[in-house]
């Protein structure tokens, strides 16, 4: 069965204002200041819960798992600044196209990929 709790939902929303990567503490921090009272744990089980989900995506970084809301049931890769975390979901035919061609070439079948390209946003690099 699934959690569908309170907790939970109040995290999904939590992260759907966030443009940015945000840590779970971060996440917790914001929901404690707009008077949501939920405890660190149950933040990051919330946010496994909906990354495993396809609601959340999650990055590593310096060590530390980041989330932000991603667009569940549609396949499509992040164009994410590694200096302000500003997020960009994008689609990319050639990707696609690639990415089948090169598992036919080597024989696989069924072939899944995570593309993620990181680089500086626009505001980031004009500062
Ligand atoms: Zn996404
Ligand atoms: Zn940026
Ligand atoms: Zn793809």
């Amino acid at each position: 069965m699934k959690r569908h709790t309170w907790q939970r939902d109040a995290v999904r929303s939590a992260l759907d204002t966030s443009e940015t990567f945000v840590s779970a503490q971060e996440l917790h921090a914001a929901l404690r200041e707009s008077g949501t009272s939920i405890g660190l744990a149950t933040v990051y089980r919330a946010l496994a819960d909906l990354a495993v989900e396809g609601e959340a995506d999650s990055l590593q970084q310096e060590g530390e798992s980041l989330y932000r809301a991603c667009t569940p049931g549609s396949h499509h890769h992040h164009l994410i600044c590694r200096n302000c975390g500003l997020t960009v979901e994008i689609e990319a035919d050639e990707v696609e196209q690639w990415a089948a061609d090169v598992a036919r070439k080597h024989g696989f079948s069924d072939p899944q990929h995570v593309v993620d390209v990181f680089g500086l946003c626009a505001n980031c690099a004009s500062a």
